[in-house]
């Protein structure tokens, strides 16, 4: 596969937030999201065997534990993500897949916790939506949604309630959108949609969404790589 970055840190998002994590960053992404932190992972990567990014995982967490599959976009290498996912499980970790939910996600194995966003109109790519891949999901999933602005939530409460989804299976999760050029200060103000906004506005609504907050841009540097 082509891999960007293979690292052990604290998972900042999704309900496994604050657990630690070891990343599997892997090369490519056929979206171009306004407030996008990854464009380091647009070009080719290094190519790496599937057998010794296995290896290198269970050097970085030999008694199992969480690994996610990110991006860029991993489903663009499908091919080869989808034995090594069955590989991952088969070794006892416990997997997670985050994905623009722009491609199919039918091939993924059954166990993997999928992590799908639902893009919003701030970040430029709302129209990509697999909209399919909504009956893919299951209580192990969780869809997310980024948001820079009241119309971002508005689409995202929206898009939720017209579907029925505050009833399941998946979580839902909705996050602040970061700056992306970030430096400095770890703190709220670096973020486009004030979160106590999102707070006040998900309670008036009576939003059964969690609110998250990418805790790895508090505990480190927002433009550090690798944590
Ligand atoms: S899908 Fe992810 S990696 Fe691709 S442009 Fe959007 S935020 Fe960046």
């Amino acid at each position: 596969m082509q891999i960007i970055e293979i690292y052990k840190s604290i998972q900042g998002e999704s309900s496994f937030a604050g657990l630690p994590c070891v990343f599997v960053r892997l090369a490519g992404c056929n979206l171009r999201c306004s407030w996008c932190d990854s464009n380091y992972t647009f070009g080719r990567g290094v190519s790496i065997p599937a057998l010794a990014i296995l290896s290198e995982i269970r050097s970085l967490s030999p008694n199992g534990g969480l690994v996610e599959i990110t991006g860029g976009e991993p489903m663009l290498q499908e091919r080869e993500l989808v034995p090594f996912m069955r590989d991952l499980l088969s070794l006892g970790y416990r997997t997670l897949l985050e994905t623009s939910g722009e491609r199919s996600l039918e091939r993924v194995p059954h166990e993997v916790h999928k992590i799908v966003d639902v893009k919003c109109p701030g970040s430029g790519q709302q129209k990509h939506f697999h909209a399919e891949n909504l009956s893919t999901l299951t209580e192990r999933d969780e869809l997310k949604f980024v948001l820079a602005s009241r119309e971002d939530y508005e689409y995202a409460r929206d898009f939720i309630r017209s579907r029925g989804l505050e009833a399941g299976p998946a979580g839902l999760l909705m996050s602040p959108a970061f700056r992306k050029d970030a430096a400095g200060d770890r703190s709220s103000d670096q973020c486009l949609l004030d979160p106590r906004n999102l707070a006040d506005w998900m309670l008036e609504d009576g939003l059964r969404v969690r609110l998250g907050m990418q805790i790895h841009k508090f505990i480190w540097e927002p433009q550090l790589r690798g944590v």
